[in-house]
């Protein structure tokens, strides 16, 4: 085997960072590789999921560029696993596919009233505010009090972009629509819920600070919620980012902030039992207090609280989506993988198949955790040259030719660099990096053309 002609589905940082490691890596075979994308954009949720005024983060797009724009690895966006091309093309054109597809969706939170109207979940939203194009571009912002249940980060992103003054997100690169929405929320309060304490919370410290300083709004915590067994104390201890998190909050439980309009109100030991309904609507939120268990866990107590607000939203964990003919492990939305090798239903690696990112490993994690994660399934990938397919239409023009004979308007990264260069030329009269387009048809107009 002297080439290694690799299909890579997913161009986030898990796609993008397995293509940069495997052409890298020491190995003594040439590699050429096919990233492809549902989107027409690369990067998946640094672009789709981190949030706009996060811009350090989003600085990770520069070094994410840098890899494809070396030109090495052909970016194919526009291009759906599953509908523009399938297994059968995968095999006929590649030597091993490697999928990265991520996470979109929220996770099921399974309690009574989560089906009414004012009950969101924070992928929606976050879809909504970052302006994925396959969504759509109203969001209903119409309730002054508003609960965000789950204590991570994209709990904490979905609370601030909720409580935030919305000029101080023109700076980002928001479109218009997006700002003007949120111009005109009522919204006075949002109440972030945990089922756990203080030490428990899977929020990461610089957010967690971030959250609490928010530019004209005062950020709540209440006495009753703060408590720590033996559990927390060692987690306290021994974990360096818990210490952080519970200095933080107990510096806002001794310092009150000054009262302002919008407030943020972090509950603990709350556990969501019920969104109330009138009318088919949301008007409130049923929690049951929760204890410490003595080991940093919780119990219920059978006390029970009723919050007045008109939404909720459940920011309790993305959730993979299933792939046409590639096994799925429906408990936890991941591919069927060990290591990043595809499974079979008999626990077999079925030969050229692999996994890597959010969609091997569950969606958990940062973006940096991708490349651990890459590291692993492509070393696999290499070990495993001899069971590689032997595909008969390798030569690169033919996946070309096989898109361009369904009529598939694939976006190059040439076509993309266009789509960045409208995106820029917007912000540019605001003296902001980019205003974001939003219109998938525009947006393949204006890369193709
Ligand atoms: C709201 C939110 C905020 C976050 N904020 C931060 C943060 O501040 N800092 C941080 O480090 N991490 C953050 N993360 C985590 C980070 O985004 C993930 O760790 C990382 O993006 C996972 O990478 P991935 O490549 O596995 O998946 P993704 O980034 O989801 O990329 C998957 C790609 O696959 C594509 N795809 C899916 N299905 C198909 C298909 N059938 N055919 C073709 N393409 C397909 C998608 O369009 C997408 O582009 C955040 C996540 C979320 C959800």
């Amino acid at each position: 085997m002297s080439k290694l002609r690799l299909a890579v589905v997913g161009a986030g940082p898990a796609g993008i960072y397995a293509s940069d490691l495997i052409l890298k890596a020491e190995r003594d075979f040439e590699v050429s590789i096919d990233l492809f994308d549902l989107l027409p954009t690369p990067y998946g949720l640094v672009r789709y999921g981190v949030a706009p005024d996060h811009p350090r983060i989003k600085g990770i797009i520069r070094a994410l560029y840098e890899v494809l724009d070396r030109g090495d690895i052909r970016f194919f966006g526009n291009v759906e696993y599953g509908k523009d091309i399938t297994l059968e093309d995968l095999k006929n054109h590649y030597n091993a596919v490697i999928f990265a597809t991520g996470a979109i969706k929220d996770a099921d939170l399974k309690i009574p009233g989560i089906e009414l109207d004012g009950s969101y979940g924070a992928a929606d939203f976050v879809n909504w505010y970052d302006a994925h194009p396959d969504f759509p571009l109203e969001w209903p912002l119409n309730a002054k009090e508003i609960a965000v249940i789950g204590n991570g980060n994209v709990a904490l992103d979905v609370a601030r972009i909720l409580i935030k003054r919305p000029d101080d997100l023109l700076s980002t690169e928001i479109p218009d629509h997006i700002y003007q929405a949120l111009k005109k929320s009522p919204v006075t309060d949002v109440h972030v819920f945990g089922r756990r304490g203080p030490a428990q919370v899977k929020f990461s410290p610089l957010e967690l600070r971030e959250a609490l300083h928010v530019q004209g709004v005062q950020s709540i915590v209440y006495d009753e919620d703060f408590q720590y067994d033996e559990g927390s104390q060692e987690a306290i201890d021994t974990n360096n980012q818990v210490k952080v998190m519970v200095k933080t909050l107990e510096d806002l439980r001794a310092n009150p902030q000054e009262k302002e309009d919008r407030r943020l109100h972090l509950h603990f030991f709350s556990t969501p039992v019920e969104v109330l309904g009138e009318d088919g609507k949301v008007v409130g939120l049923k929690v049951e207090r929760t204890e410490l268990d003595g080991k940093g866990g919780v119990k219920p107590t059978g006390e029970f609280r009723e919050f007045p607000v008109q939404a909720v939203y459940r920011a309790v964990g993305y959730f993979g989506s299933e792939l046409t003919q590639i096994p799925f492990d429906s408990k936890h939305g991941v591919i069927r993988n060990d290591e990043g090798r595809v499974l079979d239903d008999s626990g077999h690696h079925i030969p050229g198949l692999y996994a890597t990112g959010w969609i091997k490993r569950g969606p958990i994690g940062l973006i940096g955790h991708t490349k651990a994660d890459a590291i692993e399934t492509i070393g696999h990938l290499m070990e495993d040259q001899g069971t590689w397919w032997q595909p008969a239409a390798a030569d690169e023009a033919a996946i070309v030719k096989t898109l361009d004979d369904r009529g598939i308007r694939y976006i190059r990264w040439d076509h993309w660099l266009n789509i960045d260069k409208a995106e820029r030329a917007l912000g540019e009269p605001q003296g902001r990096e980019r205003v974001k387009l939003f219109n998938r048809e525009e947006m393949i107009s204006i890369g193709r053309d």
